[in-house]
Formats: structure tokens, sequence, C-alpha cells
């Protein structure tokens, strides 16, 4: 069998109780075949990014072990995304679940359904400190530490749940 992985998801909702959403999607990214999940980090409130008309979001970041190919676990993280009813109406909208591969080891990988490591991910708060708070030593795939990151992008209106 082929080697674990160890990567990345950035959880995100918005609608129709985005805890609920965060949570259940937690579990069940957990008994994917293929999958371990190795830590998940606390629930965080951040405010929406692009249209400002929609709720506030709930994020959170998961880190998992994975034997799947980055393709398969993307088809797998859609198929999720599909199962909490999430349709695309608008970019940067409003959805029930959202699941954005961060990191997959140290690859770099750039093909049409699939930038890693996610372009997003050392530009947004919501993410950082989540993936901070259950990997503060993490390094990316240029070797740079997320500590610089956490720095450039503070916690402001970010808000840690309990
Ligand atoms: P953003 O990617 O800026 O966070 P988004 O999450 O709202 O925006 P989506 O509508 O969820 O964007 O995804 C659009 C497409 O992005 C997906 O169909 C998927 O193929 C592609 N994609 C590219 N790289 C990734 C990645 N690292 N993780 C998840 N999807 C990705
Ligand atoms: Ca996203
Ligand atoms: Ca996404």
């Amino acid at each position: 069998m082929a080697e674990a992985v160890r990567c990345f998801i950035g959880l995100g909702s918005n609608l129709d109780n985005p805890t609920d959403q965060v949570m259940q999607a937690l579990k069940e990214l957990q008994d994917l075949p293929g999958i371990s999940l190795m830590a998940s980090s606390s629930l965080y409130r951040s405010d929406p990014m692009g249209p400002q008309d929609q709720p506030d979001y709930i994020n959170a970041v998961a880190m998992l072990d994975t034997q799947l190919t980055p393709l398969a676990l993307l088809d797998q993280l859609q198929t999720l995304e599909h199962a909490h009813q999430r349709i695309r109406l608008q970019h940067w909208g409003p959805r029930t679940l959202d699941l954005d591969l961060l990191l997959y080891g140290n690859q770099l990988i750039t093909c049409e359904r699939l930038t890693v490591p996610h372009p997003g991910l050392t530009e947004r708060n919501f993410v950082l400190w989540p993936l901070a708070e259950i990997a503060p030593d993490l390094k990316f795939p240029d070797g740079s530490l997320i500590q610089t990151y956490l720095d450039q992008h503070p916690l402001g209106t970010l808000q840690r749940l309990s």
C-alpha cells in the first residue's frame, strides 16, 4: 500500500447551522476510506470574504493522513460538499460547506481542478490561525514558516470559539 501523506483541509460554512455543518463534516472526513483524521482545530467565526450581504462563517482546519492521490482526495471532498447540498450560486457566496485542500505533503500541484498549496492559504487569517493551532511548527513547501504569516495576518475580528 502507498505511504500515507500528511494533508490539511480547510472547512467553512455559513448556511443551515454552520457549526453543525462543520462538526458533521469532520466526522464524515474521519469515516472516509483511505483517510485518518489526525487532529482538528477549534471552530472559528469569521467575517464573510467577498460579498458582505451574507452571514458570518464558521471555519476549522483538519489534519489528516491519506493514501488517496490528490485528485482522489478532491473527489471525496467534493462528494461531501454535495452531500451537504452545497449549491454554487455566486463566487465566494454563501455555502453550506466548503472543503479546501490546503496542503498535500510538500507537493506543489497545478492542474485544472487543483492548485496546492491552496492559493488563499497564506492570505487568510481564518485559515492560518486554525492551522497554526494544530500545527504550530508547520513549514510550507517553499520552506517558509506558518508563524511568519500569522504576524502578517493577525487575528483581527476572527474569533476562536470554545
Ligand atoms: P477559494 O478557492 O478562493 O477559497 P471557493 O472555495 O469558493 O474559493 P470553490 O467554488 O469551492 O471555490 O471551488 C472552485 C474550484 O476550485 C473547484 O471546483 C476545484 O476544482 C478548484 N480547486 C483548485 N484548487 C483547489 C484546492 N486546493 N482545494 C479545493 N478546490 C480546489
Ligand atoms: Ca474556499
Ligand atoms: Ca472550495
